[in-house]
């Protein structure tokens, strides 16, 4: 585990590295700058309900979508995604994943109440939960609704480069 906090926060230190697309511009914390405001907003709104968050995830490269998408089908483990590469929100920087910081300062991956109470923050926001998903739930996964923008859409606007 201790592994896996190191390589995502290194990850998130150079936002938009190798594989970056067209037309696709990050921001600090590595959201498509069309998106910043609203996730920006949702996140402010956690902080006024002093719900405590860590970021885990923002923009991701298609190269580590490849990755997390053998996993549970080419190399062991459970399958965590059904996106394979460029299928993702995270590939255009359309997602944020989070994960509640309890009240001792430690990440808490199981803490339901706190996901549900972000994702009423993310409705109010338009942005769309992941814990609402009736496949592959992802309490801490949100994005940019597939209503608003599809994923073909946003390959349209954001090509590989
Ligand atoms: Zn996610």
């Amino acid at each position: 585990m201790e592994n896996f906090w190191f390589f995502k926060k290194k990850r998130n230190s150079n936002p938009g590295g190798n594989g970056l697309r067209k037309n696709l511009i990050l921001d600090e914390k590595g959201i498509n700058t069309t998106y910043s405001g609203r996730f920006n907003a949702f996140l402010a709104t956690l902080d006024f309900n002093n719900l405590k968050y860590k970021i885990i995830e923002t923009y991701r490269n298609d190269e580590k979508q490849a990755d997390y998408y053998k996993q549970g089908r080419e190399i062991p483990g459970n399958v965590i995604t059904n996106a394979r590469p460029g299928e993702s929100y995270h590939n255009y920087g359309a997602a944020l994943d989070l994960v509640p910081i309890d009240k001792n300062g430690k990440v808490d991956f199981t803490d339901a109440i706190a996901y549900f109470e972000m994702g009423v923050a993310a409705s109010k926001h338009g942005l769309e939960w992941g814990g609402s998903w009736k496949s592959l739930k992802d309490s801490g996964h949100f994005q940019i609704p597939s209503k608003e923008i599809s994923i073909d859409e946003l390959k349209l606007k954001y090509p590989l480069a």
